[in-house]
């Protein structure tokens, strides 16, 4: 499987981190070797001194697919879910000064958080779904997939011009404003409405 993850899809994030709002979907990947084991912690890794939370929803590919079209992109879904890119955002901005590509700040081994447990995409509006984290009990992140610059079904078109979706593969849709550090210790909860997704410790 791969990991496709879609960045500055929310308005209140790109403002954030000053950054210009994109004229197409910004896209990079994760390898397998990126997702955290289950039951396991984050592990701040030796290269950063700041590693940066963002919480984002999940979509898990049920089918393969090329050139899908707007109008067939939600057959290629069923279930949703909720992850944390992690990203060293040190590195990251030295990495975007320099137009480098990023994979060194967002693919490391472990970046890839994905709640263990999936919904239903019947049970909610994936085009206006609430999600929040919770970092040490507070909340930090919050706000509704209506916000998204490039909805779901969009993004699942554009994404196939250019990879082959596979059954099982994972796409995260971008994060809201209130990233911020991690630091040894730290509990980060993740929650569609009020079901819990996951919680994971940080090492
Ligand atoms: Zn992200």
């Amino acid at each position: 499987m791969k990991i496709i993850c879609v960045g500055r899809n929310y308005a209140s994030h790109i403002e954030e981190l000053d950054n210009e709002k994109p004229a197409d979907p910004v896209l990079f990947m994760k390898p397998n070797t990126s997702i955290i084991p289950k039951d396991q912690p984050f592990v701040i890794p030796e290269f950063s001194k700041d590693i940066h939370y963002e919480v984002e929803l999940l979509i898990k590919i049920c089918k393969n697919g090329k050139f899908i079209e707007p109008q067939f992109a939600k057959n290629y879904y069923q279930e949703i879910g909720l992850g944390i890119d992690f990203t060293a955002r040190d590195l990251q901005t030295k990495l975007k000064k320099a137009g480098l590509p990023w994979e060194k700040a967002k693919a490391f081994d472990r970046s890839a958080c994905i709640g263990q447990r999936w919904l239903p995409v019947e049970d909610s509006d994936v085009n206006d779904t609430h999600f929040s984290l919770q970092l040490n009990g507070q909340v930090v992140q919050s706000d509704t997939t209506a916000k998204m610059l490039w909805k779901v079904d969009e993004l699942i078109t554009y994404i196939s011009r250019y990879f082959t979706l596979n059954k099982g593969d994972v796409i995260f849709t971008g994060t809201l404003k209130g990233v911020g550090k991690v630091a040894e210790n730290d509990q980060l909860k993740g929650f569609i409405q009020d079901r819990l997704m996951f919680d994971i410790n940080v090492k």
